[in-house]
């Protein structure tokens, strides 16, 4: 039996391992041959694995007596003179902004500064410049993997290709545990911080029929709680540009101009001031859908009359850059989506799943695989579209015993 002693395994009652209360051991790695190490444990004594980057997963995918493989201990970053960044898999988004900033450079990705750039990026990773430079794994050029056998990978287009295709938006945990990720970073751009905030007005409309067609360098997201209407967002064009496109906006909603734009503000400083209440630990049940038309005047006024206590929808814009990749040159299958729409309550709430049935209607049926949903009744399909039957296969090839086992696991 291979020895764990030597581990850095974690004791019951500790943080780590209290969030995933499922697991038989939480170890934490700091080494790609801890990671082995502990693939030999899990193979000797039949334990199934999850890894864990940021903790943030919307649900616990650890399988019952399972082996949470914790990668906070690899959470090195470095740029190198190409602008290549090379990124432990157990970085967090903040820890990787800052980084990167320190080199004048950056990735478009995620809001939420203790996300894992792993589970991020392994999911595909939405962001603030996402329609400006694409999804957070389209900036990705290599990987480092330990696979199912144990044996340690690297991953480009040119070497274990079907990998790195699959490691781009299939989402986390399914074909080995990252150790290492490198980033075709972008210079770090000046931006104008957008927020606007309105007591009530039927903004929904006006934005579904805009911000997916705004200027790639303008993002613009929309969150409806009660009595409270945000749009938010970031924009690298000019900053007259900026307000006299957000001035059309306010136009078409039929509401003051309430909108204060920040100028020159770097992207990396930008993106904590959005980080919202959803952080680690707060209990919030999420259900979303991508969707490629307008929801109909009707259905917005359906979602919006129950919109009462915590309950929130939140509208992210997507077109630009995200639209410019084929579906099925990387693994993340949703690049035609014009927005997602998610609906946020309490986690005993039956409004989220009211609201989310009556906005589906209309829905493309398509979830972005980093909000994961145990409610859906074909996930192969919502998740993977026409990459799922490729996904498939690549996972019988890759983990043939599913030791990466989960509820919805390709
Ligand atoms: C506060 C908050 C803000 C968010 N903001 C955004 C956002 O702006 N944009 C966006 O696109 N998404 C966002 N998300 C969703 C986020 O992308 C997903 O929750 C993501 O999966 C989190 O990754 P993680 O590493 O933190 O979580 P984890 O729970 O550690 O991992 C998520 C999944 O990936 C797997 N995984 C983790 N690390 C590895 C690895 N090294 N190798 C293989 N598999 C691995 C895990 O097994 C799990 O299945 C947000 C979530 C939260 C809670």
């Amino acid at each position: 039996m291979p020895e764990l002693a030597a581990l850095d395994v974690l004791s019951p009652g500790s943080p780590g391992y209290e969030a995933s209360p499922r697991a038989r051991l939480v170890v934490r790695c700091h080494s790609v041959s801890d990671v082995v190490q502990v693939l030999s444990y899990a193979d000797a004594t039949g334990a199934r694995i999850m890894p864990r980057g940021g903790g943030h997963c919307f649900v616990d995918r650890c399988p019952a007596d399972g082996i949470v493989v914790d990668l906070s201990g690899l959470n090195r970053i470095t740029v190198d003179d190409s602008g290549v960044a090379t990124v432990g898999a157990g970085a967090r988004l903040g820890a990787v902004y800052a980084a990167l900033h320190a080199s004048g450079r950056t990735i478009p990705a995620g809001c939420g500064d203790t996300v894992g750039i792993a589970g991020l990026t392994l999911g595909g990773g939405i962001g603030l410049l996402g329609r400006q430079y694409g999804l957070t794994c389209d900036r990705l050029v290599g990987a480092q993997a330990v696979l199912a056998d144990r044996s340690v990978v690297e991953c480009d287009e040119h070497s274990e290709a079907d990998l790195f295709w699959a490691l781009r938006g299939a989402g986390g945990g399914q074909f080995g545990i990252v150790t290492e990720l490198r980033f075709a970073t972008v210079p770090e751009p000046s931006v104008c911080r957008i927020e606007g905030n309105w007591p009530e007005g039927n903004l929904v409309p006006a934005w579904q029929d805009w911000a997916p067609d705004a200027p790639d360098g303008m993002t613009v997201n929309l969150t409806v709680q009660p009595r409270r209407i945000t749009l938010f967002g970031a924009s690298t064009l000019h900053p007259a540009e900026t307000e006299g496109l957000l001035r059309d906006f306010a136009a078409r909603a039929g509401v003051l101009y309430a909108i204060g734009i920040r100028r020159d503000v770097p992207y990396s400083m930008v993106k904590p001031t959005f980080r919202g209440t959803d952080q680690a630990g707060t209990r919030r049940r999420v259900r979303s859908e991508f969707f490629a038309r307008p929801v109909s005047e009707r259905t917005t006024g359906e979602l919006l009359q129950r919109l009462t206590g915590n309950r929130r929808l939140a509208f992210t814009a997507m077109g630009g850059a995200y639209r410019r990749t084929a579906e099925d040159a990387t693994a993340f299958a949703h690049r035609g989506q014009r927005f997602l729409l998610e609906e946020t309550g309490d986690p005993d709430d039956p409004w989220v799943d009211e609201a989310w049935h009556a906005a589906h209607a209309e829905g493309s049926g398509r979830v972005y695989p980093n909000f994961p949903d145990l409610a859906l009744e074909d996930p192969a399909t919502a998740y993977y579209a026409g990459n799922h039957a490729r996904l498939a296969a690549l996972k019988k090839s890759y983990d043939p015993d599913r030791v990466f086992d989960f509820p919805q696991a390709l």
